[in-house]
């Protein structure tokens, strides 16, 4: 089925077309130097830009993908986790292209649709892999198996922040300026890795914790004599933080006998995260799918897969009601709010 996706939960309004788990075309528009004097998202502004940029955003996708709108034969939105305000955008949006077009409406979570990214470019997932999902609001180690059927069941979260907002937090902290995590990553290039061990907090088998080591990086700045050694910090950073996602990321893959790893999210995008995870996993037998550094960070491309995905297993439409759930545990992938 050709699938229309929309995405609005953050700064990102994104679009996607997909059918038979093939991406025909995509449109990304962002509001993010909008936010960019403010050090962080203002929901009103997100808001306010998604309204301006959803439509010209859904006609540009359809006319990179070549296809008429009355093709489309689902809509598929994020639903939740996001800003509330910037995901009623998009539900109303889709909410009235189902309608007028007289095709069904299916809600989608967010993280699902970030893990669903990599199915684009690498095919279907396994009957069972291991799902490291890594990005501005979440951290998580998850088992999963056929993502438009079965359940996702979390092995470990993180405690406290996400790794991207420690990127974002950190890169802040340098003066590396916002959006963090590709400043960070940019500024790490000409760093030693070396340079200065920071803490790996270690929560439980699979759990994650990057608060410590974000004060640890303040601590070591406000102590520092001379002039910031910004590229080391910042290569000891990253290294850090790739080091403890990978080194659980795999034991989960080995500790459950499961040889396939996907990280997903924008965090994903990250080079040293994919080099260190393709190594460590290359030694173990494990085989890793990443997505597309384009396919990592928001867009709708990822939206449309997962209702591509739920279209063809024949899962329910969503109630007319379907609303923002800003806060949706991610259980499954299809979000139709039961509370
Ligand atoms: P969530 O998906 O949890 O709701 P989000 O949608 O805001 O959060 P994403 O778009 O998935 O987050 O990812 C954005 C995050 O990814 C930001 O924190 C950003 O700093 C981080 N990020 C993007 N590119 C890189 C990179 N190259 N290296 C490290 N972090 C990166
Ligand atoms: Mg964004
Ligand atoms: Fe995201």
């Amino acid at each position: 089925a050709l699938v229309l996706g929309i995405e609005s939960s953050c700064d990102e309004t994104g679009v996607g077309l997909v059918a038979g788990g093939k991406l025909l075309g995509e449109c990304t528009a962002t509001s993010m130097d909008a936010h960019a004097r403010f050090g962080g998202i203002v929901p009103e502004v997100a808001a306010r830009a998604h309204l301006e940029s959803m439509v010209p955003a859904v006609r540009t996708a359809l006319e990179r993908a070549g296809v008429d709108k009355s093709d489309v034969e689902a809509v598929a939105v994020t639903a939740g986790p996001g800003l509330a305000t910037a995901l009623t955008v998009g539900i109303a949006a889709a909410k009235a292209y189902a309608i007028a077009l007289g095709v069904p409406l299916i809600g989608v979570h967010h993280l699902a649709g970030h893990v669903a990214a990599d199915t684009l470019e690498h095919g279907p997932l396994p009957e069972r892999s291991v799902g490291l999902v890594v990005s501005g609001g979440h951290t998580s180690l998850l088992m999963l198996g056929d993502l438009a059927r079965a359940p996702v069941v979390h092995l470990g979260d993180t405690a406290d922040d996400a790794a991207g907002e420690a990127f974002d937090k950190v890169a802040r902290l340098l003066g590396l300026g916002y959006p963090g995590g590709p400043a960070l990553s940019k500024a790490a290039l000409d760093g030693d890795p070396e340079a200065i061990r920071f803490p790996r907090a270690n929560v439980g088998k699979y759990g994650f914790s990057f608060s410590g080591l974000k004060s640890a990086v303040a601590r070591w700045v406000e102590t520092a004599e001379g002039p910031l050694p910004v590229a080391d910090i910042a290569a000891s950073f990253q290294e850090a933080v790739c080091d403890a996602l990978t080194a659980k990321a795999v034991a989960a893959c080995t500790d459950h006998g499961v040889d396939t790893l996907v990280i997903a999210g924008g965090v994903a995008a990250n080079q040293r995260l994919r080099d260190l995870a393709e190594a460590r996993c290359a030694e173990r037998g494990i085989s890793l799918r990443v997505p597309p550094p384009r396919l990592c960070t928001d867009n709708g491309a990822m939206i449309a897969a997962v209702g591509s995905l739920l279209v063809d297993a024949g899962a329910p439409w969503a109630p007319p009601g379907l609303s923002a759930d800003s806060s949706a545990p991610l259980t499954a992938a299809s979000l139709h709010p039961v509370r």
